[in-house]
């Protein structure tokens, strides 16, 4: 439910407009409404963390604008719950007005969906399911370098799976296209909700099972298989990328004893 805030609200503030975030200081405000100059602005609950309310206020300030990716370092629980804020602030703002009919929409009171009153069609955040997968030769992992990414990272392959396609499909269909090889003995990690702007990560893990090893340009600057204990620039801590590598190292590791 939306309301007014009046000043003795207290909890956690997510401010966010756009896919960005208010981050004071570089962190997520913390406090009373008053506190952080909140009053007289709408507000919504979306949830609890570590038993402390948190709010969704669905504008821009003027100024400590950035991206959830800040966060990153810091807690995974609060990098989750600022990236839910995030969403569900671009969902509500992307929803104002119906799909099918055009009329004006309103908010659930009893769950996250956007309501038409005039064709009763209902409308839930969107989630855009990804795999992603580190895959091990004996002693070696496969690694590439996105265009997509800046810099000289090294990551595992990714992508997104399409309408119609299982998770399994979709792995082989990705690393297939990305790197013409085949895979095999594929182990389910974990899964991390990705803010940017809605993915849900599901992390694997697989063997290589045949192919030889050949980029596509359009996707990938380079790819390469590198021994465990050679390895390049890595994603960083926190991500599901580097899980899966630090992982698959593991394995590795033991191929070579
Ligand atoms: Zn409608």
């Amino acid at each position: 439910m939306e309301l007014i805030l009046k000043g003795d609200e207290s909890g956690w503030w997510v401010v966010s407009h756009g896919n960005q975030i208010w981050l004071p200081q570089g962190e997520l405000p913390q406090g009373t409404a008053a506190q952080w100059d909140l009053q007289n602005f709408r507000a919504r609950q979306i949830g609890e963390w570590q038993g402390v309310l948190v709010w969704l206020v669905s504008r821009s300030m003027t100024d400590s604008m950035g991206s959830v990716r800040q966060l990153l370092s810091q807690d995974a629980g609060l990098f989750h719950l600022a990236g839910r804020g995030v969403q569900l602030a671009e969902f509500y703002r992307s929803h104002r007005f119906c799909g099918y009919c055009g009329h004006e929409m309103h908010t659930s009171t009893t769950e996250l969906a956007c309501l038409c009153s005039h064709c009763k069609e209902r409308y839930y955040p969107q989630i855009a399911p990804c795999v992603i997968v580190a895959i091990q030769h004996q002693d070696k992992i496969l690694l590439a370098q996105h265009l997509r990414h800046r810099g000289n990272m090294y990551t595992t392959l990714a992508g997104f799976v399409e309408v119609g396609e299982t998770l399994e499909q979709a792995v082989a269909r990705e690393v297939m296209e990305e790197s013409h090889v085949h895979v095999k003995n594929l182990r389910y990690v974990c899964s991390q909700p990705w803010p940017f702007p809605h993915s849900l990560m599901m992390a694997f893990m697989a063997e290589y099972a045949g192919g030889e090893l050949q980029a596509d340009p359009s996707e990938l600057r380079d790819a390469a298989w590198f021994r465990y204990d050679r390895l390049p620039e890595l994603p960083p801590p926190g991500t599901v990328a580097r899980r899966l590598i630090e992982d698959t190292v593991v394995l590795c590791r033991e191929a070579d004893d």
